[in-house]
């Protein structure tokens, strides 16, 4: 039986990956950070609904001692590190209350401990590390490819970036280590602060009468969204790849916030949803200015990666598990 460990398993992505992983025979091995924020409990719960009980240890990712005894004693063949401090453009309390320099560390640290224990103790180990399409967002490219070089202006980016640059560095050395650098994607897994899933929940909780407005910041930028599951999937295939690479995993395909709030309404038969929306200062100004448009032409040709939702069956379903209370 082959033995799986996913950093942050009761995030968004991780869920999906751990019951991909438990689907196939694996046995789950998770790190979690404890006490688990409101919405990973959340998700923890449903996969126990669901009979999903991956084995879970709390340590701290910083903690390179800590980190090692328990990685030795899993002896894993696939490592999955999704676990990250990360900001939505949405949290200005997260981002006053943990600090950019402090996930900057937090994060950069994580990921080398991580790699440094898997060179000294576990060569043989498949290592995948989700980036991200901040790694881009400084970038003049139209598309971001595997080859576009990196450019960030946000600390988050060049956190990911440096983290990759690690991540070469042992590949480099012999490891089985590659980075999922990947863009928007959603699901009804999404914490609340998340813009996808404020619009449908905010807009729910409108045509139920229970809340008058919310805000939001720019609505015609532009995001590269897809379905979370799809994209656990694709880190899924990388690890199972002959030779370690870096993958862009993306849709390709660019939809203002306007047009994501535009699909919800009409779902639930809300009429002139502009109405409730306060247009936030603090959000407009942080918006990206280069557009992040994802090519996985690789990902499509290499390990045969494909979408199974579009945006539309995507929001659609959002709205559904809003209304049901089901995590899907
Ligand atoms: P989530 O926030 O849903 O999940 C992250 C998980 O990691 C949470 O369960 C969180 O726990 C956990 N975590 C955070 N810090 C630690 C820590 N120090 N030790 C252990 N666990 C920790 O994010 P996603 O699943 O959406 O994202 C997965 C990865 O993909 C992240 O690295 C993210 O940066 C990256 N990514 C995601 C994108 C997206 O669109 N979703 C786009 C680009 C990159 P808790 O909730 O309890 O704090």
């Amino acid at each position: 039986m082959k033995k799986a460990l996913i950093t942050g398993i009761f995030g968004q992505d991780g869920s999906y990956l751990c019951e991909i992983l438990a689907n196939k025979g694996y046995e789950v091995h998770g790190i979690i950070k404890d006490p688990l924020s409101h919405n990973s409990q959340k998700i923890k719960n449903y996969l126990n609904f669901l009979g999903v009980s991956p084995h879970v240890h709390s340590v701290d990712l910083n903690s390179y001692e800590e980190l090692k005894q328990v990685i030795i004693d899993i002896h894993p063949d696939e490592i999955y590190h999704l676990a990250a401090f990360h900001m939505s453009a949405e949290d200005n309390q997260l981002s006053k209350s943990i600090g950019e320099k402090y996930l900057f560390d937090y994060n950069v640290k994580s990921t080398s401990n991580l790699l440094c224990i898997c060179y000294e103790h576990i060569r043989h180990v498949k290592f995948v590390a989700a980036g991200s399409c901040l790694m881009f967002d400084a970038s003049d490219s139209l598309y971001q490819n595997e080859k576009t070089p990196f450019k960030s202006r946000s600390l988050y980016g060049l956190a990911k970036i440096s983290e990759n640059m690690l991540l070469t560095y042992y590949r480099n050395k012999g490891l089985h280590a590659s980075t999922a650098i990947l863009f928007n994607h959603e699901s009804s897994r999404r914490s609340d602060n998340f813009v996808t899933k404020k619009i449908v929940k905010s807009l729910v909780a409108i045509s139920k009468g229970e809340i008058n407005s919310f805000t939001l910041g720019d609505l015609e930028v532009k995001k590269d969204w897809g379905w979370a599951r799809d994209y656990a999937y694709g880190m899924y295939l990388i690890a199972q790849g002959i030779e370690p690479k870096d993958y862009v995993l993306s849709s390709g395909k660019g939809h203002t916030i306007r047009y994501f709030a535009d699909i919800v309404s009409n779902q639930i038969g809300l009429v002139d949803w502009q109405k409730y929306v306060l247009i936030d200062e603090n959000i407009l100004t942080r918006r990206s200015y280069t557009v992040l448009l994802g090519d996985s032409s690789l990902a499509r040709d290499e390990l045969n990666w494909q979408h199974s939702m579009t945006l539309e069956q995507l929001v659609h379903a959002m709205v559904e598990n809003e209304l049901s209370g089901v995590l899907i």
